[in-house]
């Protein structure tokens, strides 16, 4: 079997009487003509259901989306409506959730060096809650409340709870050795709750860990609770949040846990350890990542007997560059015939000037494919367009939510006039 298989594709694909794959009810051959390629189509429907079981395994505002996964205005909305809280790790994450509508009493404030910038912003604003991660931002905190910065912020504390999550090194951060949070290990998780809690200037109200992202064996989550859990019971402190990091398939041969039995593993490990704080989790690419494809024009193929053959589209490292940065795999396929067997091999490649510009190693093809045709990358909703680049002076692609049969364009192409609009000299 050579053909795409369908559990890759997202909740509403289906295939049009013409051939071509339709997500949300509007064909590709279409979105592709309207809003040109490359382009982004999500599924908005997928995204909801995926939102929807997230609360349905963790309860409403008990699960957080990671929006560093994939944000826009349109998005931001989404996790809202769904009863999501939302995570933000930048000023100018909490800068496009804030924009979007949302109010900052849904937000979480991330990130192992904050300015003092942004966690003035989130004290002003009221955020959620201020996830703390070393002693240089208590001491920055400190020095807020000192000149009157208010209220008093309600912060979790973000242990490294020293579990090595088996995922890229690149982004593994639970671990001793991590540039987050606080080493369980070595005491500094300790140190650090003692200080809090005789400090006037935040309120103490729960713990964080985040072991890594894309983790596919549940038994590291399990083994996370376990540590965290010995290390908070005797705190009783009413918050615990155990992070997103749940992974996805991404080609065939992967399978991932559903977040429906994610919430089993974490909810069976809480219960038998005996945790009675409220139990939240960050989930980020398992949200978005496969509620997207990314749709190209195919504009060059260059055989090399006995060497390979080279497709090059449209797009490339700008718009994915999680095969550049962690040897990601992907699958592809022909929009007009999405179950056709794929029997050409092949590296697919971008537009970008140099040789490192790969979208898929290994790319598996249709025999027929040819110049011109509109070709996808599918589970490209998490870390695509959010890691994105304007390398080579390259527009960004639009994005384009399709639901019931209606597009709708949530973030427009880039112009040349856009790259410019900072050029000051
Ligand atoms: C990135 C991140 C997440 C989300 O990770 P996913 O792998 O996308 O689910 C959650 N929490 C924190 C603190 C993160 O940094």
């Amino acid at each position: 079997m050579t053909a795409l298989p369908r559990r890759l594709l997202p909740d509403t694909a289906d295939v049009g009487s013409d051939g071509w794959l339709t997500i949300g009810g509007c064909s590709i051959r279409d979105l592709a003509a309207e809003f040109g390629t490359p382009l982004f189509v999500y599924d908005e429907q997928h995204i909801r259901n995926r939102c929807r079981e997230a609360v349905a395994a963790f309860g409403p505002q008990q699960a957080v989306y990671a929006s560093k996964a994939f944000l826009c205005k349109a998005m931001a909305r989404i996790a809202y409506e769904e009863e999501m809280r939302l995570d933000v790790a930048t000023g100018g994450e909490l800068h496009t959730v804030l924009a979007a509508g949302v109010p900052a009493a849904s937000c979480v404030l991330h990130g192992n060096n904050k300015s003092v910038a942004e966690l003035t912003t989130a004290i002003t604003e009221r955020v959620r809650h201020i996830v703390v991660d070393s002693f240089d931002e208590l001491d920055r905190l400190d020095a807020l409340h000192e000149i009157g910065v208010g209220p008093t912020p309600d912060i979790l504390l973000r242990i490294t709870p020293g579990v090595h999550a088996h995922t890229h090194e690149f982004i593994a951060t639970g671990q001793d050795d991590s540039k987050f949070g606080f080493n369980l290990g070595n005491g500094d998780a300790m140190r650090a709750v003692e200080r809090a809690q005789a400090s006037p200037s935040v309120n103490l109200v729960g713990l964080h860990c985040h072991i890594g992202s894309n983790v596919f064996a549940a038994a590291s989550f399990g083994k996370a609770v376990e540590v965290m859990a010995g290390f908070a019971r005797p705190l009783g402190l009413p918050e615990l949040v155990l992070g997103g990091g749940l992974g996805v398939a991404y080609v065939e041969t992967e399978e991932a846990p559903t977040l429906t039995q994610w919430g089993h593993v974490l909810r069976d490990a809480c219960e038998s350890l005996g945790v009675t704080a409220r139990v939240s989790v960050e989930p980020g690419r398992s949200i978005v990542a496969s509620a997207a494809l990314t749709v190209y024009t195919l504009g060059t193929i260059k055989q090399i007997p006995g060497v390979r053959t080279y497709f090059s589209v449209d797009g490339g490292m700008s718009d994915n560059p999680r095969p550049v940065l962690y040897g990601s795999g992907y699958e592809s396929f022909l929009p007009r015939a999405p179950f056709a067997d794929r029997t050409q091999h092949g590296r697919l490649v971008g537009k970008h000037c140099e040789s490192g510009d790969v979208l898929l190693f290994d790319a598996k093809l249709p025999g027929d494919a040819r110049v011109g045709d509109v070709l996808a990358t599918p589970v490209t909703g998490a870390y695509g367009r959010s890691m994105g680049s304007n390398y080579n002076a390259i527009t960004r692609p639009p994005v384009v939510f399709a639901r019931d049969g209606d597009a709708r364009l949530v973030i427009r192409r880039e112009t040349f006039d856009d790259l410019l609009a900072t050029d000051v000299g």
